[in-house]
């Protein structure tokens, strides 16, 4: 369900990091090496047996990231995005899997086209990525895509993103089907006739400014049917970026009550709030808005409790010419992959918010286990999915900080810390800086 061109795997050693893998408790200095793609020994003084040596003397080795949540704009906008510019970006941002949302054009809702992805995936994609299918035909919210035929082909979930499954019978048919096919279904949860017209977070600043208010109840009243919906149905979901304390509450709720759902944050909504929006920059201009500060501490806690399991970019490339407007013209949307672990390191661990190890636990086998797949992990005989991180490192975001086809990041401009040295996929040394 994962696709990439087909490589041989790497030989190499990774010399004297500081190897850290928390959901196998590891923490020690250590060289990795990795036989044709596959992680061979772990310790000290290992033999390069002529192998490529990697000197990671002051860095962190870590499980590579897997991102549940891109926009790779193709087909449609190659312009923005492409699988190869997508996932070359992914790699630069130590991610060793991403998975696409369908909101493209056309839609993938049927298997010709998800077949086509999946064939340029195949040329092109530089690291394994995976391709949700949409829940309703060109995500029209009025009838079911054939979605035992999409998994047939390759889906590795379902979601119409970018809007809400509409009709509560319609999203309980949706569940049904996904049981079925053990597929899940990932779920964009805003209640359109509370979001009409909203610029942003409905609150304070959005009145100081005078912008139309999208409120957090518009996230929340539909997280509280679809987990309804779950629990009734007694199957699993995912909730796709969270950004309301009311949402994480509902969430904590039902996974006490044993409803099988994931939640997912995004780096923009764990570091900034609504204050943000009084640049007026377009590139803080983001479905679901950001919002108050206590709706971001509420994510923070969530994350660091494990209610949300997932961290995801919600990587939204936009043309230069659509987002050089004023902000109430732009569309919604922020690139992510580059710049996610660097804006997570700054605003949330040197601070003190959250310790490192949650971050790299809900930025790598979270999100795998959420969709069924294979955790990245450091240890012999797996795959080599590796990360190589310079936690010492100060830089500024600039533009060529990004591989994306697109810059509509909300860092720009900002000198941040940490910093990817190298990154492994899937046995394969697909970025070294
Ligand atoms: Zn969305
Ligand atoms: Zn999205």
């Amino acid at each position: 369900m994962l696709f990439s061109k087909d490589v041989r795997g790497e030989n190499l050693v990774v010399r004297g990091a500081r190897v850290l893998d928390p959901g196998q408790s590891i923490d020690a200095r250590m060289d990795v090496r990795v036989d044709d793609g596959l992680i061979a020994a772990l310790g000290t003084d290992l033999d390069t047996n002529a192998h490529k040596v990697i000197d990671a003397q002051g860095l962190v080795l870590a499980p590579a990231f897997v991102d549940p949540h891109v926009h790779l704009r193709t087909p449609g906008r190659e312009d923005e995005e492409t699988i190869a510019s997508g996932t070359e970006a992914a790699a630069t941002g130590g991610y060793c899997t991403i998975l696409a949302m369908p909101n493209t054009d056309p839609v993938v809702d049927s298997a010709a086209t998800l077949g086509s992805l999946i064939e340029t995936a195949r040329a092109e994609a530089e690291i394994p990525v995976g391709f949700l299918a949409a829940i309703t035909k060109a995500q029209a919210g009025a009838e079911l895509t054939e979605m035992g035929e999409l998994a047939d082909a390759g889906a590795i979930g379902f979601t119409d993103d970018g809007v809400p499954v509409t009709s509560p019978g319609l999203m309980r048919r949706a569940l049904q089907y996904g049981a079925a096919i053990g597929r899940r279904l990932a779920l964009h949860c805003e209640e359109p006739t509370l979001s009409r017209s909203g610029q942003m977070h409905e609150g304070a600043v959005s009145a100081e400014l005078g912008f139309a208010g999208y409120p957090s109840v518009a996230e929340s009243v539909m997280v509280e049917r679809d987990l309804a919906l779950a629990a009734y149905e007694r199957q699993p979901l995912h909730l796709l970026h969270l950004s309301a304390w009311e949402s994480v509450q509902a969430l904590r709720r039902a996974q006490r009550a044993g409803v099988a759902a994931t939640g997912e944050v995004t780096p923009h909504h764990l570091c900034l709030t609504e204050e943000a929006v009084r640049t007026l920059d377009p590139n803080r201009k983001m479905n679901p808005p950001l919002r108050s500060d206590s709706d971001r501490t509420a994510l923070i806690d969530a994350l660091k409790d494990g209610t949300v399991s997932c961290i995801a970019t919600d990587h939204a490339p936009h043309a230069r010419h659509e987002k050089d407007v004023p902000f109430e013209a732009a569309p919604f949307g922020v690139t992510g992959l580059e710049t996610a672990f660097a804006a997570l390191y700054t605003h949330l661990v040197e601070p003190g918010l959250v310790p490192l190890e949650t971050i790299l636990e809900r930025m790598s086998p979270g999100p795998a286990r959420a969709y069924g797949l294979d955790e990245p992990r450091i240890a012999v005989g797996r795959r080599a999915n590796l990360v190589l991180l310079d936690l010492n490192a100060a830089y500024r975001i600039t533009e060529d900080v990004f591989r994306s086809r697109s810059v509509n990041s909300w860092l720009l401009g900002e000198t941040v810390k940490g910093r990817v040295r190298a990154t492994v996929a899937d046995g394969r040394l697909v970025y070294a800086a």
